[in-house]
């Protein structure tokens, strides 16, 4: 046959809605996602005959390549992954999981109307802050809250409310960027309050801060760094210090603290990171950090500090451009309230789980993953990978506690009969994903951030990659 016979045997869309196949999808698919796939597929055989690509035609080609179509644009875009990464708040995968209990009150109060902004004491319009102000105020020691969309929100929201047009005052070695697009001076000159940088990349002394201080000062702004720790020969100022100069020259002190800790985690070891509870004390009159960081929680920017400040923050009009839904609002209720119980905390967020479980419980889940897929895998092909369990340190990630390393377990996997990336690659297709990491040239599967109802997906994904 020549291209032009070729053409004139192409299926018509009408010949394949009428096919078999075409009235199986029509009960499958709505019709306007069937149409279009079945022109599209026809489209791309007249357009490779054209070419000379295609040497003979086959009907079926045509057909899979719709349903591939239709397939791929019906099934969710969003979808759940298996985080064997051991990175704990991986803003890439979401950040913070949420307990199921967490989630059951998001449902009850979204599938019908809720008391979101209204007042049922008073019978009239109420607020929406009002739902966690008792919680924020109540954990945090702070005169009163706010929350926003998130803390990029909440540092912005402030900023130009307190500051616009006015001077803030930051270290050097604050100016920092956190997870690609949050840049403390682009979300300053957007705000439209003015940058005033004081000190070095490395030292900031109390002076620094005193010296710059004039009639247009409007704010200090402290900026947990994050993401990243100066070693060596540094120095900045304290928080108490900053309060202090603050009072004395009567302007107001805000600390944008990222992650939002609201359990002392020395005892685990982390030395580093303030609980907000500790900030709060200082008297410092803002502070702004994340619902879905280290506190476990639905994505969200949560503002605590002194009430008078906190007022002129609830009345810029930027509150309404960065409000909170009721979804989240559902979520956070629910969250913070686990933590008026530290342990009941600890033990019910899976963030904080993670982070905080025991090495021996990460030691045995690597074990038990291990020994599945080496069963697996031996069954099914032969011994075709080297698979053992190896201690390793994961990361929190998220922004929080760069230096600290956390000792884990994970399982390494060194395949023979396919390369590693290829491995990797067909993890991530699998369904669900899994999402693994790559070190001296071995894949590793993180026992700690694989929930234990993962398992069974995750060693049957592993093993069907591996043959
Ligand atoms: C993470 C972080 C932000 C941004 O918070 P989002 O919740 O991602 O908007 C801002 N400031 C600091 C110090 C952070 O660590």
């Amino acid at each position: 046959m020549d291209g032009q016979q070729f053409l004139s045997s192409l299926p018509s869309v009408d010949e394949i809605l009428k096919s078999m196949k075409g009235m199986e999808w029509l009960r499958a698919y709505p019709r306007r996602l069937v149409l279009p796939a079945i022109r599209k597929a026809i489209e791309a055989s007249r357009r490779a005959i054209l070419q000379g690509d295609i040497k003979e035609l086959f009907i079926d080609d045509i057909l899979a390549a719709a349903e591939t179509e239709m397939r791929g644009f019906y099934s969710f875009s969003l979808q759940p992954v298996i985080n064997a990464t051991g990175i704990v708040i991986h803003t890439n995968l979401g950040r913070s999981p949420l307990p199921y209990d967490v989630l059951e009150n998001v449902i009850k109060n979204a599938q019908g109307y809720s008391n979101l902004e209204y007042n049922l004491d008073k019978g009239k319009r109420g607020k929406r802050h009002a739902h966690v102000r008792r919680l924020l105020t109540g954990i945090t020691g702070a005169e009163d809250g706010l929350i926003v969309n998130n803390n990029a929100a909440a540092v912005f929201v402030c900023l130009a409310a307190l500051a616009k047009g006015k001077e803030v005052i930051v270290s050097r070695g604050e100016l920092v960027e956190i997870g690609g697009s949050f840049r403390v001076p682009d979300v300053m000159s957007s705000s439209g309050a003015i940058l005033r940088e004081v000190g070095t990349t490395n030292k900031t002394h109390p002076q620094d801060y005193l010296d710059a201080i004039n009639d247009n000062t409007g704010l200090i702004l402290k900026v947990h760094q994050s993401n990243y720790r100066m070693m060596g020969f540094t120095e900045s100022v304290e928080i108490e210090d900053l309060v202090s100069i603050g009072e004395k020259h009567d302007i107001p002190v805000m600390f944008d603290l990222g992650s939002g800790c609201l359990v002392d985690l020395k005892p685990y070891g982390v030395l580093t990171e303030p609980t907000v509870q500790e900030i709060v004390k200082t008297m410092c009159d803002i502070v702004t950090f994340s619902g879905d960081k280290l506190l476990g929680g639905p994505q969200g920017g949560i503002i605590v500090g002194r009430s008078k400040v906190i007022d002129i923050i609830a009345k810029n009009p930027m509150m309404r451009a960065v409000r909170i839904d009721k979804l989240t609002l559902a979520a956070l209720e629910a969250t913070l309230m686990k933590y008026l119980d530290d342990e009941q905390a600890k033990k019910e967020i899976p963030t904080l789980r993670m982070l905080l479980q025991d090495l021996e419980v990460i030691r045995k889940r690597a074990e038990t993953i291990a020994s599945r897929l080496n069963a697996g895998t031996i069954n099914a092909a032969g011994a075709t990978a080297g698979i053992e369990v190896r201690e390793d340190s994961s990361r929190s990630g998220g922004g929080a506690l760069p230096e600290v390393e956390f000792r884990t377990f994970a399982v390494a996997i060194k395949p023979v009969n396919i390369s590693i990336n290829q491995l990797e690659t067909r993890l991530r297709h699998s369904c669900p994903p899994i999402i693994a990491r790559i070190k001296d040239d071995t894949l590793f599967l993180d026992a700690r951030t694989v929930q234990d109802n993962e398992i069974d997906a995750l060693v049957k994904n592993v093993v069907s990659a591996m043959v």
